[in-house]
């Protein structure tokens, strides 16, 4: 079986960043796109913070580039999902796609995150129904209806000032007083004569047969309950690492993972095993940005090389 240089698993900017550079180098990487690629960008509209881009650029087509771009110095992309890996023998780190197995002197993590769920089952029940977490994405099917963003940070804020574009009326359901997202963000939302803020309030249910038609809500500080008519909710309550793939064959972790669910990494890149770097969301619980993740993507890369030169 062939050895590949480097394998990357991941197709966000951390992954396809890493890809470039990696690709490059002559190394000739092996990236594990996913089923779904391209990561979160791929249910963002404009981005307006990331470099070389004083327009703005839509999400999927930032996204396609960097694949593009990736593709034309070598890389190999396939669109499947890892499912196991097995990083016990320094050098020959193997990575499963179900019984297929590749193995690699190196490998990047770069899997991203996804979004958090309340984990109700009237939430699972209804998702695609009128539950989502992409405003992006679904808020045009909104056109005129009443809707909720749920959470308090930065992409609740976000979200909810995006569905006014479409929404008659947002409510965005808090479960404190206090916000976590930026304060020019807070401000915009509460400029906004469409939106409604609800604080101190927990989503108790997800209300609606075959299609969401509200929330059972409970107020925190009083302890009632009410009811609150809703064509949609939006989830916007942070994002949870996705790692699960990380265990061998026979289900024991292969990388030390923090109990946030974050992989613990050494100077944001090196993973608890030598030769294999972590890039992006995956690690990074504080910026969390397309750009930062991009920018880890180059380091794990740029390390990689040298641990390869270093240990051949
Ligand atoms: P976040 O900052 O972690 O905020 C998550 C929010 O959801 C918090 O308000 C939290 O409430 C709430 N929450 C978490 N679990 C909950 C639960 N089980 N039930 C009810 N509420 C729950 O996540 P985020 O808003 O996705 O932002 C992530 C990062 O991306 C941040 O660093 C943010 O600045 C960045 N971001 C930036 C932009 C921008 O600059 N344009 C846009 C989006 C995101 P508590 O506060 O009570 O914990």
């Amino acid at each position: 079986m062939d050895k590949r240089n480097i394998i990357i698993i991941g197709s966000g900017p951390a992954g396809l960043t890493a890809a470039i550079y990696a690709a490059r180098a002559s190394l000739a990487p092996l990236l594990f796109a996913g089923v779904e690629f391209g990561g979160q960008l791929m249910t963002t509209t404009e981005i307006e913070n990331f470099p070389g881009f004083p327009e703005g650029i839509q999400g999927p087509d930032l996204m396609m580039n960097m694949v593009k771009q990736a593709e034309r110095f070598g890389t190999e992309i396939r669109f499947e999902n890892v499912t196991a890996v097995d990083f016990g023998e320094m050098q020959n780190f193997k990575v499963y796609v179900g019984d297929t197995e590749y193995t690699a002197k190196s490998v990047i993590v770069a899997t991203g995150a996804r979004p958090r769920l309340l984990d109700l089952p009237s939430e699972h029940r209804l998702w695609g129904k009128g539950v989502t977490s992409c405003a992006t994405c679904d808020g045009p099917f909104y056109r005129g209806k009443v809707v909720a963003v749920i959470g308090g940070g930065d992409s609740a804020m976000e979200e909810a000032t995006f569905l006014t574009r479409f929404a008659s009326k947002v409510y965005l359901i808090h479960r404190r007083d206090e916000f976590r997202a930026s304060k020019i963000m807070v401000q915009k939302v509460k400029a906004n004569a469409k939106i409604e803020i609800i604080l101190h309030a927990e989503v108790l249910e997800i209300l609606g047969e075959p299609k969401v038609s509200g929330v059972k809500l409970l107020n925190k500080q009083i302890q009632t309950e009410s009811t609150l008519n809703l064509d949609g909710v939006f989830m916007a309550i942070g994002h949870i690492p996705v790692t699960n793939y990380l265990v061998n064959k026979a289900g024991q972790p292969q990388l030390e993972i923090l109990p946030s669910g974050y992989i613990h990494t050494r100077d944001q890149i090196y993973a608890s095993v030598e030769g294999v770097f972590v890039a992006g969301d995956v690690q990074d619980s504080h910026f969390r940005q397309a750009i930062t993740a991009a920018g880890t993507g180059a380091m794990t890369a740029l390390e990689a090389e040298k641990w390869l030169v270093e240990n051949s």
